[in-house]
């Protein structure tokens, strides 16, 4: 089987293959190659340039500042640019522009949408996800950030955790109580927070690689405008699940691309250390490679919805589960590779905490050891694999559902 686009799409890719060779630099080997203050510059003047271009939120209609186009064009651009290993924004243009803005265009106003929207893309505004806190993650019902009318305004008091990306972020999307009485998921309301002010205080939080991708974030006495509420007031727990939908949906189209980059980097480094030949090691690297093949047809399967115009509904936990065990093990393989030289790691660090390594970085023992640690959070963030397995049986597959604490 080896599944094609037509010539439609196959036109297209030529034209998006055009745009990357005249805007990247001549001997462009992806964006593993750049390290720290480079780094961040390219990053930054990058995103310029997808927003000049209109590739920066390919499918948002054209009015907000989007690209206006259709779904087959989204995923040719989407394949492209993880081929190439461009990125595709910011760290907080994943929460602004897939998660909140998508989110907007389903349940925002019009006044909202033509507010928020081109200035998510400008640049203006970097958003960051205000859902789980202390005492609610995978339980997420049971959140207890205040939020309490006082005259044209919400006043908020409480926190949140685990928040990625807060530091660099000038707003935050808020999940808040705003009806005490009502049942757990009946009194939540969406609202979104400016930062600038003085009862938001972030704390960054340490993760195990010795980074802080993530923050505490406290409410005291802080602040929204009434009207700031998406959805309705105590209507959030609905906004907040169809955003969700935009969090675990995505990427189809790339995963594979990127997790086979780094299988591929994965072989190359058992090679130079002659443990291509080992008849075990052999077998784990093949096990990978069925891995990776099963997440490409996952990802065309996902895709095939997608063109026909579906959003991603419960079995996107078939994918999630799928690509965050894979890489827990695909990346102690690497570490048993490296071997003692795991234990002294060197070379160039990943430049983020999400997923593979930049595609084109050095095979350093930095980068692999780092990815091994970063995979742990991947079966957590973003839904763990135990909820994956919940919904999986419960809403995939129809299973009887697990007893709930009364
Ligand atoms: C790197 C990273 C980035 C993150 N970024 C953000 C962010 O930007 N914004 C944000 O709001 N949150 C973020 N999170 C938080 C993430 O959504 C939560 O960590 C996740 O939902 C799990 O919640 P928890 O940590 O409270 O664990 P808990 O819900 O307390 O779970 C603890 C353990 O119990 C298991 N468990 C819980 N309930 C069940 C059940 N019903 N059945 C079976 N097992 C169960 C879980 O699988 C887990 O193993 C991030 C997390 C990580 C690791």
């Amino acid at each position: 089987m080896n599944p094609t686009y037509g010539a439609e799409a196959e036109a297209y890719r030529d034209k998006v293959q055009a745009f990357l060779a005249e805007k990247l630099p001549s001997d462009w080997a992806g964006i593993g190659r750049l390290e720290g203050d480079e780094l961040q510059e390219f990053v930054e003047r990058w995103r310029t340039v997808l927003f000049e271009s209109g590739y920066l939120a390919p499918g948002w209609p054209v009015e907000y500042g989007g690209g206006g186009l259709s779904p087959l064009e989204q995923v040719i651009i989407a394949e492209e640019f993880a081929r190439a290993g461009v990125p595709t924004g910011t760290a907080n243009d994943v929460f602004g522009i897939e998660m909140l803005g998508n989110t907007l265009l389903v349940w925002g106003t019009e006044e909202q949408k033509s507010y928020y929207l081109p200035r998510i893309l400008s640049g203006e505004d970097r958003w960051c996800q205000g859902y789980s806190e202390p005492n609610a993650g995978s339980d997420l019902g049971s959140l207890a950030l205040q939020a309490t009318l006082d005259g044209d305004q919400w006043v908020l008091n409480g926190q949140k955790i685990w928040t990625s990306a807060g530091h660099l972020a000038t707003h935050i999307f808020t999940l808040a109580r705003t009806d005490p009485e009502a049942p757990k998921h009946k009194g939540i309301s969406f609202l979104l927070v400016d930062m600038h002010q003085s009862g938001i205080e972030v704390r960054p939080i340490r993760m195990i690689s010795g980074e802080s991708e993530f923050n505490e974030v406290f409410y005291t006495d802080a602040t929204c405008p009434k009207d700031h509420v998406v959805g309705g007031i105590n209507n959030g727990w609905a906004v907040a699940m169809s955003l969700l939908g935009f969090e675990r949906g995505e990427a189809a189209a790339t995963l594979s691309i990127r997790y086979r980059g780094e299988l591929d980097r994965l072989l190359q480094l058992a090679a130079e250390r002659g443990l291509d030949r080992d008849p075990l090691i052999r077998q784990r690297l093949a096990w990978c490679h069925a891995k990776v093949e099963i997440m490409r047809y996952l990802g065309m399967r996902t895709l095939t919805q997608f063109l026909a115009g579906h959003h991603p509904g419960p079995d996107g936990a078939i994918t999630k589960l799928n690509w965050s065990e894979y890489h827990r093990v695909v990346t102690e393989l690497a570490v048993d590779i490296l071997g003692p030289d795991a234990l002294t790691p060197s070379g160039r660090h990943p430049s983020t905490a999400f997923q593979t390594d930049d595609p084109g970085a050095p095979n350093s023992s930095a980068s692999w050891v780092d990815t091994f640690l970063h995979a742990r959070a991947g079966t957590i963030y973003a839904g763990s694999s135990q909820i994956q397995r919940n919904i999986i049986g419960e809403m995939v597959l129809g299973l009887p559902k697990e007893p709930r604490p009364g």
